[in-house]
């Protein structure tokens, strides 16, 4: 059969390189992209072919960068694209949808890229995998890695969450935590990836695995009836999602699947580690890296790898870099459970938070319809909230007692009112 991975391309010179593990390119040390036979696949990839295929994100198979059909799942992707009616009617805005990634596997976007690095990792012939990871990654890595029978080291900052410590280690993978921040993590997994022969997803790997995140772009537009979002707002660590959501909607355009369209990219990041908003509401590419400050500890990424390409993207498609801070966070996680029923990770909050400071600032309009993804789960991050929100009344079993609560309750009014 003919192969659809044409090579590894480099981002800033063009040069082509093997399809192996790699993701720096030699000569100019620009990154490296999967490069693809776009006239094979052309003829394959079809509106009926991808709804014919299986409810997860491996519909897409044709656009994802494996050679086999041998693929390491757990039945990622294809995760519900909600109308969020009462947040929209509550920000005036009338086609707002949620991409609800937080009911994935282990409970995070990274199955998706995990899903394809293994794979990938495994027709390589690697029979170890491993990452650095703000957390979601390391628990998406263990679980995939158990579930193919790969041995797995994961890469963490030692003071991560405790719900993402253990939401990896249950399993079983071998956890080293760095006592350092994530910038440090990566700097250390660089120099383990070129001494031991590992699939680091997100190092060695990176080319194949970021191509995961491109299917959060294909669901939306085949999920709102085959049409790309008028605006998109996306959270953002290393800028990779941006940029590959991006190019998932460009290349159903390429394929004829959709219209084409010019869809607006919003970069939502933390006040406390918000080195590309801050790039773009400079109106520069050039990222400052930031020592990261702030309780989205899965976007604190000072020194973002993409970072320079999002900002591009977004600048170029008219979007809008946001900055939210970490009190605007924890109201964007409330906002969003008490009106759409979804409990986010710290991510999510600040997904959230920026939509509302893009609708107050006249950047969504109305009528737009509008995507805004929402990559992790709540239980990740119970730390963020806790204190936060409603606690229990407690009292003994008795009538009178609940009575009294009933009646001192109806001189307040309610908590979801406030929003
Ligand atoms: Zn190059």
């Amino acid at each position: 059969m003919e192969a659809k991975i044409k090579g590894l391309k480099c981002k800033e010179c063009g040069r082509l390189f093997e399809a192996k593990a790699h993701h720096v390119c030699e000569f100019c040390f620009g990154p490296l992209e999967v490069d693809y036979n776009y006239e094979m696949i052309q003829k394959t990839v079809t509106r009926e072919s991808i709804e014919a295929g299986p409810r997860s994100l491996w519909r897409y198979w044709g656009l994802l960068p494996v050679e086999s059909k041998n693929i390491v799942t757990l039945q990622e992707g294809m995760t519900p694209l909600i109308h969020a009616k009462n947040l929209g009617a509550l920000l005036g805005l009338k086609n707002l949808y949620v991409k609800n990634d937080t009911v994935n596997p282990t409970f995070s976007f990274k199955d998706r890229v995990v899903s394809v690095a293994l794979t990938r990792a495994r027709e390589l012939g690697f029979t170890t995998v491993a990452c650095a990871s703000t957390g979601n990654l390391a628990g998406a890595v263990s679980a995939y890695g158990a579930v193919a029978n790969l041995k797995r080291f994961v890469f963490i900052p030692a003071d991560l969450e405790e719900g993402k410590v253990i939401g990896a280690g249950v399993y079983d993978p071998i956890i080293i935590g760095i006592t350092g921040n994530y910038d440090e993590v990566n700097r250390l997994c660089s120099e383990v990836a070129d001494a031991f022969k590992w699939a680091f997803v997100n190092v060695n790997i990176r080319p194949y695995y970021a191509e995961g995140s491109k299917t959060l772009g294909f669901e939306v537009a085949e999920q709102l009836g085959w049409r790309a979002p008028d605006q998109v707002v996306v959270p953002a660590a290393s800028g990779s999602l941006l940029t590959k959501i991006y190019k998932g909607l460009k290349e159903f355009e390429q394929l004829g699947l959709i219209e084409k369209h010019n869809t607006k990219l919003n970069c939502a990041q933390a006040l406390g580690c918000g080195p590309i908003a801050s790039a773009i509401q400079d109106g520069t590419d050039i990222i400052r890296p930031v020592r990261p400050k702030t309780i989205a500890k899965s976007l604190a990424i000072g020194n973002p790898a993409d970072g320079v390409y999002a900002a591009q993207l977004v600048m170029k498609t008219g979007g809008q870099g946001v900055s939210v801070s970490d009190e605007e966070i924890v109201e964007g996680i409330k906002l969003l459970a008490s009106t759409e029923g979804i409990f986010t990770e710290t991510a999510g909050g600040v997904t959230v938070a920026s939509l509302k400071r893009l609708v107050q600032t006249g950047r969504v309009a109305p009528d737009d319809v509008t995507v805004v993804y929402v990559t992790g789960n709540g239980l990740k991050t119970l730390d963020a909230v806790q204190g936060k929100v409603s606690r229990p009344h407690v009292i003994p079993a008795r009538f009178q007692d609940f009575r009294a609560v009933y009646d001192s309750l109806q001189n307040q009014t309610p908590a979801h009112a406030s929003a």
